[in-house]
């Protein structure tokens, strides 16, 4: 295995780029403004990105309606698309180690985490969608002889997508792939935060036959480039994961423009219970932890509320610290043993320690962690951290802290923990822990989540469709609903009278 010297001095050979990509080609932005670019692990400027506004935003806007017009994607067969996304994949593939770099530095997420993980997720992802391209089928109606009536499934225009930084690659992929499979062109406004591994797929599309003008990227800020691309009057659909609060923002920019579609999937604040019946407590303590620390609890889905029946509380957290001290080992993001990277900011690090402050004010018991750790200096770190003695109405069980804190709260019976897990403005996802698949049943029946996993936690595949009930979004992403929701029915009915 190469070591943390070996990856350091790739990164010092990485050439980075930092333009907007419109029309197939790299360009500054009209203003000739740029941001800085920080990698959190150490607070050391990276590059300096285009920064994007409305001008760019009209630039991309106009190339996708330029490709869609006269059809250059969309009027490819099937298989012609399938190709371009297959090779892209294979592209994406073969830069697996430059990505990752880029990931690393840009995010601070672990160089092994993003080799191991969000790579191998972006390339199902891709190769997923690819696949569906020649499997969407119309349909047939029985209609009254002297008629034939089809209903089609036909590509919407221009898309817009908006992403967060958690998992920039891998977020953008669940909208862009699907996107591109239905035969749309796309404009991405990736996160500012992290927009350098995007601003590369954009122009892999290119290289993999992809043809200009189908996919443009818009490098920025959210209150420029991308209201810019949520107000924009040719945006036909827009497809949004990030907070719930700039979720309902880009709602409001629908109304004001052109009632353009809307798909959303932002914040959570997912409940695991463990029930006292529960058939292997080391289990099922692993995936508690990795539920909430994996990736520094910047997850949508991390299981923020551990809900556990009271009399296997006591030994539940115990075996919860004894686990976490093991997992977790905090350094540089390059290095191959770092399994805790910083957070994605220094702003985000000061966030995320306020909120642990107020936990604490608000009585909660702090059982683990809540300070910073500094294994770089300069570095975002935050300990992983547990409250214990956590109620429903404390802030650090009803608000989305998007970093390595979780709460523990007992629970006597199973409508307690039910009520409990549905207390809560967000339903993104859920777990159960039961040996009783009756009982399973139950919770699954009712918890308002849009996935419940039962004895597992954060498991899934491409078949999975993934999105929340309530405030967590009105939209599902991967599986077969996720490319469909990219296209329009039309109806065609033939008089054969
Ligand atoms: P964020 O809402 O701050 O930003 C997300 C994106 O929106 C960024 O690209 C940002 O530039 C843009 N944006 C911000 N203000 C905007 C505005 N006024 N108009 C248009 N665009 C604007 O979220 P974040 O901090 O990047 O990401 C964390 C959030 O994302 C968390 O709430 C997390 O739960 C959520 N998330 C949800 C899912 C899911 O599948 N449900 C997955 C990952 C992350």
């Amino acid at each position: 295995m190469r070591s943390r010297d070996d990856w350091a001095a790739a990164a010092s050979q990485l050439s980075v780029r930092t333009g907007l990509y419109i029309d197939g080609r790299y360009q500054s932005a009209h203003a000739g403004e740029s941001f800085e670019c920080v990698n959190p692990a150490t607070g050391a400027v990276i590059a300096h990105m285009a920064r994007g506004q409305a001008a760019d935003v009209d630039a991309a806007v106009a190339s996708g309606v330029a490709a869609w017009k006269d059809r250059r994607w969309r009027g490819l067969a099937p298989r012609a698309r399938m190709d371009v996304l297959q090779r892209f994949a294979d592209l994406v593939q073969q830069h697996s180690q430059e990505l990752a770099l880029l990931e690393t530095l840009d995010m601070g997420k672990p160089f092994s985490d993003v080799l191991g993980i969000d790579i191998p997720e972006v390339l199902k992802t891709i190769r997923y969608f690819a696949e569906c391209i020649d499997k969407i089928e119309g349909a047939v109606t029985h209609t009254d002889a002297s008629a034939l009536h089809l209903i089609l499934h036909e590509p919407l225009g221009v898309v817009g997508a908006i992403t967060p930084w958690n998992y920039p690659m891998l977020m953008a992929m669940w909208k862009v792939a699907p996107i591109l499979a239905a035969g749309n062109c796309v404009v991405l406004k990736p996160a500012e935060q992290a927009p350098l591994s995007c601003t590369r797929l954009a122009q892999l599309f290119v290289e993999a036959g992809g043809p200009p003008g189908v996919f443009n990227l818009v490098n920025g800020f959210g209150p420029e480039a991308g209201q810019a691309l949520a107000l924009h009057p040719d945006v036909i659909k827009l497809s949004f994961t990030g907070s719930t609060a700039v979720g309902k923002l880009l709602l409001g920019y629908a109304g004001q423009s052109n009632m353009k579609r809307v798909a959303l999937e932002t914040g959570g604040k997912s409940p695991q219970i463990f029930l006292n019946d529960l058939y292997d407590l080391d289990a099922a303590v692993d995936r508690a932890v990795g539920g909430i620390y994996d990736n520094a609890g910047q997850v949508c889905n991390a299981g923020s509320r551990l809900l556990v029946q009271r009399d296997i509380h006591d030994e539940f957290v115990r075996r919860f610290i004894a686990r976490s001290a093991l997992a977790y080992r905090a350094g540089d993001p390059l290095d191959p043993a770092t399994t805790l990277g910083p957070l994605v900011s220094h702003a985000h690090q000061r966030n995320v320690l306020a909120r642990i402050a107020r936990g604490i004010s608000e009585g909660a018991q702090l059982a683990m962690g809540g300070g910073s750790v500094g294994p770089l200096p300069g570095g975002a770190f935050v300990e992983p951290t547990l409250f214990t003695g956590a109620t429903a109405g404390m802030s650090i069980c009803r608000e989305e802290v998007f970093g390595p804190v979780t709460a523990v709260t007992a629970f006597d019976t199973e409508d307690e923990a039910i009520a409990l897990a549905n207390d809560s403005d967000y339903g993104l996802a859920a777990a159960v822990w039961t040996s009783d698949l009756k009982k399973a049943h139950h919770f699954v029946a009712h918890l308002e989540a849009g996935v419940v996993w039962v004895n597992s936690f954060g498991d899934g595949d491409m078949t999975q469709p993934f999105g929340g009930f309530k405030q967590s979004g009105n939209s599902r992403d991967k599986h077969m609903m996720s490319l469909l929701s990219y296209t329009q029915s039309k109806s065609a009915w033939f008089s054969l009278g």
